[in-house]
C-alpha cells in the first residue's frame, strides 16, 4: 500500500458514482472540491456522492474544500483582443484613450496598487505586459510578450504589493456554505500572511467548526514570511501553478525542496500539486518526466500528492490516480529506512513535547527492530498527526471513536483510520484492536507492533506510553 497520500480534484470527470469509487479503490483518499468552478449545488451534490461511496465502501475519506481567494482575472470582452510586442496598450476600469487596446479589469483597489515598471501577466504567464504609468481608473502598460487576451483569463501580478483582503465576498460565501457541509480541510489560495490563516481560523472557529486549514503557498509575499505561516498553518500546499507564474518557473523545484524540507523539521503536512501528471489528461501513459517529478516528491518527503485537471477534466481520471500508486509504493520501497536530506535537521529543530520525544522514539526502535506496524490510539486524531510526519516506513494504524477524525487523517502519510468502541479498559482495547488486525490481515501472529496513546486510553489524555507488542 502506498503511505505518501493521493489527494484528487473533483470534476466533470469524476462526478459520477462509478468513476469516484473507482479512483478511491485504486488508492486515492481525498477529495479536493475546487471552488473556483461549479456552484454549490453541485459541490454539494459531489460531497454528498463521495460520503456515500466512503460509507459503502468503509474507506474513510478526506474532503477539501478550496478558495478561490483573491484570483484576479481579465474582465469581459466583447471580442479577444490581439497584443503585439511593443504595443502600448489601456488596463483598467474604463477605456478613456480610444487610440489604444484595452484590457478590462474591474478591482479599482487593484488598478491603484499597480506601480510603475511592475510586471502583469495574463494566461498562465503567456503574455507580459509592463505598467507605465497609471491614472484615475486604469492604467497604461507595454506589451513585452504578446498574445491574444480572452474573457475570464487568469491575470498575475507578482510585483504588486496587492492591497486586497485575504478572503473575497466570494469566499466567505463559499466557506459559511463550507462550513455547513462539513468538509474536513479548507485550503486558501494566494495567502500572503499568517493573518490571512488567522483570520480563516477565527472564521471558523466562530461557526464551531473544526475545519483544519491548508495554506497554498503561490505569492512572492509568501515566501518571505513562509516561517511565519508554517507557525499557523495547519497543513501547507505547494501549488506549482500560480507559483510557476509568480516566481520565475525554473526556481519552482528548489522551492519546492525547501517548502517540503522546513515542513518536515516543523512536522506540518505538507502537500504538492499541479501537473504532476498532466500528460494524462489526453494519453494513457506518462511522460518519464512526470513519473521522476512524483518519484522526487516522494523521495523529498511530501505528505500528499495532488491530481487537478486530471481527474477533472482529463480522459484518464482512473489511470492517473493508478499510476500515481505504483509510482509512490515504488519510490517507497527504495527509500527504506534510509534518512532523508531533513533528517538531521530533525533531531535539531523538531518540536519538543512528549508526543514528539514518542514519536522520535518509535522511528529509533524502527530502525533497530523488526516491526511490522504502529498502532496508536487518537481521539482528536492529534497523536496520529504527530508520528505521521515521522515519515516511518510503516503504516500507522490509528484507532478512533471518532468518524470524523477518520476522515480528516486519512489524508495524512501512513494513517490508516480504524473505527473501534472505546471501552474503560485499556487492556481490552488493544486487544480489540489486534483482533481487528488480525481479522483483516494487516498482522499475524508473532509480529512485533509498536503500540501508543494516552494511559487511559478512554480519557482523552496526552500521549503517554509506548509499547513494543508481540502478537
Ligand atoms: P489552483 O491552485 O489550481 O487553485 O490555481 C493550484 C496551483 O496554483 O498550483
Ligand atoms: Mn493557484
Amino acid at each position: 500500500m502506498n503511505l505518501t497520500k493521493i489527494l484528487f480534484t473533483i470534476g466533470p470527470q469524476t462526478a459520477k458514482d462509478e468513476v469516484a469509487e473507482a479512483l478511491i479503490k485504486e488508492g486515492a483518499r481525498g477529495v479536493r472540491f475546487n471552488f473556483s468552478h461549479g456552484d454549490h449545488d453541485t459541490h454539494l451534490k459531489n460531497y454528498r456522492m463521495i460520503r456515500e461511496i466512503s460509507r459503502k465502501l468503509k474507506i474513510p475519506i478526506a474532503t477539501v474544500m478550496d478558495l478561490q481567494g483573491p484570483k484576479i482575472r481579465v474582465g469581459s470582452l466583447t471580442q479577444p483582443v490581439e497584443l503585439k510586442p511593443g504595443d502600448i496598450i489601456e488596463v483598467g476600469l474604463k477605456h478613456t484613450d480610444e487610440s489604444l487596446k484595452f484590457i478590462p479589469f474591474n478591482n479599482k483597489r487593484i488598478i491603484s496598487s499597480i506601480k510603475k515598471e511592475e510586471r502583469i501577466l495574463i494566461d498562465d504567464g503567456k503574455i507580459i505586459l509592463r505598467s507605465i504609468s497609471s491614472k484615475k481608473d486604469s492604467f497604461l502598460a507595454r506589451v513585452i510578450i504578446g498574445g491574444v487576451v480572452r474573457s475570464g483569463k487568469g491575470l498575475n501580478l507578482p510585483d504588486t504589493d496587492l492591497k486586497i483582503p485575504a478572503l473575497t465576498k466570494k469566499d466567505r460565501m463559499d466557506l459559511l456554505f463550507g462550513v455547513k457541509v462539513g468538509f474536513d480541510y479548507v485550503a486558501l489560495s494566494f495567502v500572503r500572511s499568517p493573518r490571512d490563516i488567522i483570520m480563516l481560523k477565527n472564521i471558523i472557529k466562530r461557526h464551531g467548526a473544526s475545519m483544519k486549514v491548508i495554506a497554498k503557498i503561490e505569492r512572492p509575499e509568501a515566501l518571505r514570511v513562509i516561517d511565519e505561516i508554517y507557525e499557523v498553518a495547519d497543513m501547507v500546499m505547494i501549488a506549482r501553478g500560480d507559483l510557476g507564474i509568480e516566481m520565475p518557473v525554473y526556481q519552482v523545484p528548489v522551492i519546492q525542496k525547501r517548502l517540503i524540507a522546513k515542513a518536515n523539521q516543523i512536522k506540518k503536512p505538507v502537500i504538492v500539486a499541479t501537473q504532476m501528471l498532466e500528460s494524462m489528461m489526453s494519453a494513457l501513459t506518462p511522460s518519464r518526466a512526470e513519473v521522476t517529478d512524483i518519484s522526487n516528491a516522494v523521495y523529498d518527503g511530501a505528505d500528499v500528492v495532488m491530481l487537478s485537471g486530471e481527474t477533472a477534466t482529463g480522459s484518464y481520471p482512473v489511470e492517473c490516480v493508478r499510476m500515481m500508486k505504483r509510482i509512490i509504493i515504488e519510490a517507497e520501497t527504495h527509500i527504506g529506512l534510509d534518512t532523508s536530506i531533513g533528517e538531521d535537521l530533525n533531531c535539531i529543530r523538531r518540536p519538543s513535547s512528549k508526543v514528539h520525544s514518542i514519536a522520535a522514539a518509535i522511528k529509533q526502535i524502527t530502525r533497530e527492530q523488526k516491526i511490522r506496524c504502529i498502532i496508536t490510539f487518537t481521539q482528536s486524531g492529534k497523536t496520529a498527526e504527530i508520528i505521521s510526519k515521522y515519515h516511518l516506513p510503516l503504516p500507522i494504524y490509528a484507532f478512533t471513536p471518532d468518524e470524523n477524525v477518520m476522515n480528516k487523517i486519512s489524508l495524512l502519510r501512513g494513517v490508516f483510520p480504524i473505527y473501534i468502541r472505546y471501552e474503560k479498559n485499556t487492556d481490552h482495547l488493544i486487544d480489540k484492536a489486534l483482533e481487528i488486525l488480525l481479522n483483516i490481515k494487516k498482522i499475524s501472529r508473532g509480529d512485533e507492533c509498536i503500540i501508543t496513546g494516552g494511559m487511559p486510553i478512554p480519557k482523552r489524555g496526552e500521549t503517554n506510553f509506548l509499547k513494543i507488542q508481540t502478537v
